[in-house]
C-alpha cells in the first residue's frame, strides 16, 4: 500500500490527524492495534467540558471518516518495523483476524447464541464478556469480532450456521500489510498506572476500591441499563464515597509527574455520583486542585455543593473498615490535623503513562525519562507527547499534520 501518511494510533488524537490530512487531499493509513477506533475516550462515561457522551464527538469523526476515501484504517493492526526517512518511509504491519468478514449485518444473533464468555479488559474486569461481540455502544467498525482466546473454543464452531450472512470465519489468518509512506505520526496515548503498585490503597485487596477509569465504566454500564452506580462487592448503594486524588502521581515512587486531567475527572465523577444520589456525602481528597483556565468555573461549581467536601491532603492509607467499608486515611496539609472519613467505596485518581514507555516508537525518537515522545525525533501528538485533555489532543494532532505536511513536499 502507498500513501503520504501513516498514523500510528487510532484514539481522538490520531483520528484527528487522519482526517485533517485527508481533508487536505492527502492520502492516509490509520493503524490502530485494537478492534476499534476511539482510544480511551470510548471508555468515558461522560467527557468534560461539555459533559456530553464521548459518542457525540466520535461520532461526527467516524462520519468524515467513513465518507473519505483518501483515510484507510486498519484496525488490530500493529506496525512491527518502520524503516526510512522524511518523505520515504516503509513500515510492515501485522493485522490480526477479527474472525468476522464484512458481510456482518450487526443482527447480533451470534452474539445472542455465543455461550463462551471471556475476561474483559475493556471494562477493566467489572464484567464478562461475550466471545463474539460488538467492542462498545458506538463501534468503528461497526461490526462483531471474535476475541482471538476464544476462538479455538469447540463451541465457536456452532456459531458459523447461526451467523444469517455467513459472516463469520474461524480460519482467517493474521496478515502483514507492506506500507510506503512519506510521512509517520505517532499517537500512541496511554495506559491507566497499575494502581496495585500503590501500597496501602489497596487496590486489588478491597474490592471497593476501584480506579478512576474503572469509575467511568461501571457509571456507563449503570447508566446505559437504566440502573445506578452502586458498590462492586454487593450492589450497594451509594451514599458515601471518596475520590482520592494524586493516587500514585507527583510520587518520586510511582508517576513523579502531574497527570493534568486527574483533578477534572474527579469533580466531572462527583457530579456522576450527585446526579444518581441527589444526598450523597462525597469527599474529595487533593494535594491540591488543579483546574486550569475555563476549568476554575466547573471547580467552583462542585464547591457550592454543600455536600461535597473538599479535603486538603494526600491519601496515605485506604483501610477495610468491615461490611465492605474502607476507612481512607489523610493528613489534612491546612490544619495538621489526622482525618479518617469511612465511606463505602473510594475511588482512586491514577495517571496517564505513556504507551510509548514500554512499546517504543519504531522510528528515531527521543523520549523523556517517564516514556512522553519529545519534538526532534518521530512526530508525535496527542498524549503520546505529554499529559493533556481531549482539547489538547486535538490541538496537538493538528500541529503534527503541519510538521508532517513538510514531510510530503517534492524537492
Ligand atoms: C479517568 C479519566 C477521565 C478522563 N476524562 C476526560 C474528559 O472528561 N475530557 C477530556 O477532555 N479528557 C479526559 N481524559 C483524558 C483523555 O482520556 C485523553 O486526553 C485522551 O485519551 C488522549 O487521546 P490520545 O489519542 O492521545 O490517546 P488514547 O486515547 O490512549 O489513544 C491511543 C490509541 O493508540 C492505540 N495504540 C497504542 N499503541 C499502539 C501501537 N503500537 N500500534 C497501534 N495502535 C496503538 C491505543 O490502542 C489507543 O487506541 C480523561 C482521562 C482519565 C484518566
Amino acid at each position: 500500500m502507498k500513501t503520504d501518511l501513516l498514523v500510528v494510533g487510532g484514539g481522538i488524537a490520531g483520528i484527528t490527524a487522519a482526517v485533517e490530512a485527508a481533508e487536505v487531499g492527502k492520502d492516509v493509513i490509520l493503524i490502530e492495534r485494537e478492534h476499534y477506533l476511539g482510544g480511551r475516550v470510548v471508555q468515558l462515561h461522560r467527557y468534560f467540558p461539555k459533559i456530553c457522551p464521548p459518542t457525540c464527538g466520535l461520532e461526527i469523526n467516524f462520519r468524515r471518516i467513513r465518507q473519505n476515501p483518501k483515510i484507510t484504517v486498519l484496525t488490530g493492526a500493529e506496525a512491527t518495523k518502520i524503516d526510512g526517512k522524511p518523505g520515504a518511509y516503509t513500515a510492515d504491519v501485522n493485522v490480526e483476524p477479527r474472525y468476522v468478514t464484512e458481510a456482518c449485518t450487526n443482527c447480533g444473533d451470534c452474539a445472542e447464541a455465543c455461550e463462551i464468555e471471556v475476561d474483559d479488559n475493556y471494562n477493566f474486569g467489572l464484567t464478562k464478556a461475550k466471545a463474539i461481540r460488538l467492542a462498545n455502544d458506538n463501534p468503528y467498525p461497526n461490526r462483531y469480532f471474535i476475541d482471538s482466546a476464544a476462538v479455538n473454543d469447540p463451541k465457536m464452531k456452532a456459531l458459523v450456521d447461526i451467523c444469517p450472512p455467513k459472516a463469520i470465519d474461524l480460519d482467517m489468518k493474521a496478515e502483514t500489510v507492506s506500507i510506503e509512506a512519506k510521512s509517520v505520526i505517532y499517537t500512541t496515548g496511554w495506559e491507566p498506572y497499575d494502581a496495585s503498585k500503590l501500597e496501602g490503597l489497596n487496590y486489588g485487596v478491597l474490592p471497593n476500591v476501584v480506579t478512576n477509569m474503572m469509575f467511568e465504566r461501571m457509571t456507563a454500564i449503570a447508566v446505559n441499563n437504566e440502573a445506578k452506580v452502586v458498590r462492586p462487592s454487593d450492589g450497594a448503594s451509594v451514599s458515601k464515597i471518596a475520590f482520592v486524588q494524586c493516587a500514585g502521581s507527583r510520587d518520586r515512587s510511582h508517576l513523579p509527574y502531574c497527570s493534568a486531567i486527574c483533578c477534572m475527572a474527579s469533580l466531572k465523577q462527583t457530579r456522576y455520583i450527585r446526579d444518581q444520589y441527589p444526598d450523597a456525602e462525597i469527599h474529595v481528597f487533593f494535594i491540591d486542585a488543579r483546574t486550569p483556565g475555563r476549568w476554575e468555573d466547573f471547580y467552583q461549581n462542585v464547591q457550592d455543593d454543600t455536600k461535597t467536601i473538599i479535603h486538603r491532603g494526600k491519601v496515605a492509607k485506604v483501610d477495610d473498615a468491615g461490611d465492605g467499608n474502607v476507612t481512607v486515611i489523610a493528613e489534612n496539609t491546612l490544619t495538621g490535623n489526622l482525618e479518617k472519613i469511612t465511606v463505602e467505596m473510594a475511588v482512586l485518581a491514577t495517571g496517564m503513562v505513556p504507551s510509548a514507555k514500554t512499546t517504543k516508537p519504531l522510528l528515531d525518537s527521543k523520549q523523556d525519562e517517564f516514556g512522553f515522545i519529545w519534538p526532534g525525533g518521530v512526530i508525535a501528538a496527542g498524549v503520546a507527547t505529554g499529559p493533556k485533555d481531549v482539547a489538547g489532543s486535538n490541538q496537538d494532532a493538528t500541529a503534527a499534520v503541519a510538521r508532517a505536511m513538510q514531510d510530503m513536499v517534492e524537492v
